[in-house]
């Protein structure tokens, strides 16, 4: 790419174009992970469609290497590249809601507060996640789990369609009446088909729901989790509950339920009782929460500059076995940042076929995250190897199965494992959409998979 290509590509441009030597490139190119430290050739941050499809053209015309950012929340960095293009959406953000129709129309760069905020003026909510930092793209291409999963489903059970930029820079419109195996493959398969520049969404009447945190001391965790799985066997879909063992403000190892209730405030006082009244907690902030407080509640587990590797793996199942392991394994955390969460789904996620969209593990209802996070980048090997021996340590109950977007940077065979049964039609789709894998920065599935190389 000549200095000239770049000259002329600003002139047409309507957003911000960043290069290395620019005033506010380092802004730029800084995401929510400070272990990502990538160098693009050029940040090209978007006002609209049009500079999207311009961008993607440059890219294509330049033989750049061209990654999508969203809300640059992929923990493995993949909202940037080393050198080539970024397509920056997070100037994107705009969300309209159609309260007759009760849908939301999202653009690419927004994050889940940006959606949540409008949503709940008329007393909307669309079920994506428990951050509201996170970005809504990325969030919704994996699937998309959140406090709202075992009632109305995952961010891509409501996804109605979506106005996407393929790599030959023209528009199309995925929906079940256009480009429906396109639509298929948005739903889980990852950002690999192109830039979705727009999300429709279906939404749901939620506007306050019943949440907090129940906490005890770590010395209850295995009696309190188990008590939580016997309890979520029989739960109502109205409650989505995760477990996380953390550490307390004082650096004391605590365990906390976190339970985000969506049916009627009465109903779930009544919901909730045999949670709230196990063995001893030390605090309970149960109460009516306005949607977007439930959504912000954990935010500051999770801020900006924080070093961070995650790694997780999904179960059919909760052993007592699993249980014990998962604890200790809590106990050996290095980091008093760090965090192991365990994710209870079910619900009505759990009754959308395997094959319905492009998310194969409607089966499998647990998901148990190692959270590493520090601050010293010299300390990386150690937190990162806590997080990796968790898994290891689970590996024995583990369905060899992982939730797309919670992977890190890992080799291919793992990334598969995201995608499952459905790997091989998402690789003709994509064949069909990207045959020469512009699209790569991402969880990336091959154009070119053969039969023996995606089994
Ligand atoms: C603090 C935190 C909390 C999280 N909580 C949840 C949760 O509750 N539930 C859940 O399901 N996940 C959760 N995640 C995982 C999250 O869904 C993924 O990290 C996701 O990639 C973030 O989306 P993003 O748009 O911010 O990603 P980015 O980093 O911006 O992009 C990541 C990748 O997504 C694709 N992408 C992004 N934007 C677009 C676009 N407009 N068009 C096409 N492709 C695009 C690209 O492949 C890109 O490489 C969480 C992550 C973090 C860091």
């Amino acid at each position: 790419m000549s200095a000239l290509d770049i000259q002329s590509f600003r002139s047409t441009f309507n957003g911000q174009l960043f290069e290395p030597n620019d005033a506010g490139y380092d802004e730029a190119r800084r995401i929510w992970n400070a272990s990502v430290d990538k160098r693009p050739g050029l940040i090209a941050r978007c006002s609209g469609l049009a500079d999207v499809i311009a961008a993607i053209n440059f890219g294509r015309a330049n033989d750049l290497l061209t990654a999508i950012r969203g809300g640059g929340h992929n923990v493995g960095g993949r909202a940037l590249c080393e050198g080539g293009i970024v397509v920056d959406l997070s100037r994107m953000r705009s969300v309209y809601v159609d309260t007759v129709n009760r849908t939301a129309r999202v653009q690419g760069g927004a994050t889940l507060g940006d959606l949540d905020r409008e949503t709940h003026v008329f007393g909307l909510a669309v079920p994506c996640g428990i951050v509201a930092k996170t970005g809504i793209a990325g969030l919704t291409l994996g699937g998309g789990v959140g406090w709202l999963l075992r009632k109305h489903g995952m961010s891509i059970d409501n996804l109605l369609s979506c106005q996407l930029v393929s790599a030959d820079g023209s528009v199309l419109t995925a929906s079940a009446a256009e480009n429906e195996d396109l639509f298929w493959a948005l739903r889980g398969g990852g950002g690999n088909f192109g830039v979705v520049t727009s999300f429709e969404f279906r939404a749901h009447p939620v506007h306050t729901v019943l949440g907090g945190i129940v906490v005890y001391p770590r010395g209850a965790a295995i009696d309190v989790i188990r008590h939580f799985r016997d309890f979520m066997e029989s739960a109502p879909d109205e409650l989505t509950a995760y477990v996380v063992l953390l550490s307390g403000p004082d650096g004391t190892p605590i365990v906390a339920v976190i339970p985000c209730y969506c049916g009627e405030i009465s109903d779930g006082e009544r919901v909730l009782h045999p949670l709230r009244t196990f063995g001893s907690p030390i605090m309970d902030t149960i109460q009516p929460l306005p949607m977007p407080a439930m959504q912000s509640l954990l935010g500051p587990y999770f801020p900006d500059g924080n070093h961070n590797y995650w790694k997780s793996t999904l179960q059919r199942a909760l052993s007592d076995e699993a249980i014990i392991a998962i604890v200790e394994h809590a106990n050996r955390m290095k980091s008093p940042l760090s965090f192991v969460v365990l994710e209870c789904y079910g619900g009505a996620a759990a009754r959308v076929s395997k094959d319905a969209t492009a998310f194969p593990h409607r089966d499998l209802p647990w998901d148990i995250l190692f959270i590493a996070q520090w601050t010293e980048p010299r300390e990386t090997p150690i937190h990162r190897d806590w997080a990796r021996s968790g898994e290891e340590v689970l590996r024995p109950f583990s369905a060899n199965a992982h939730l797309l977007s919670a992977l890190d940077v890992e080799p291919d065979d793992v990334i598969y494992t995201a995608f499952g049964a459905n790997l091989r039609r998402l690789a003709a789709i994509k064949k069909k959409y990207d045959p020469a894998n512009f699209f790569r920065v991402n969880y990336n599935i091959k154009p070119d998979l053969t039969e023996t190389s995606a089994a």
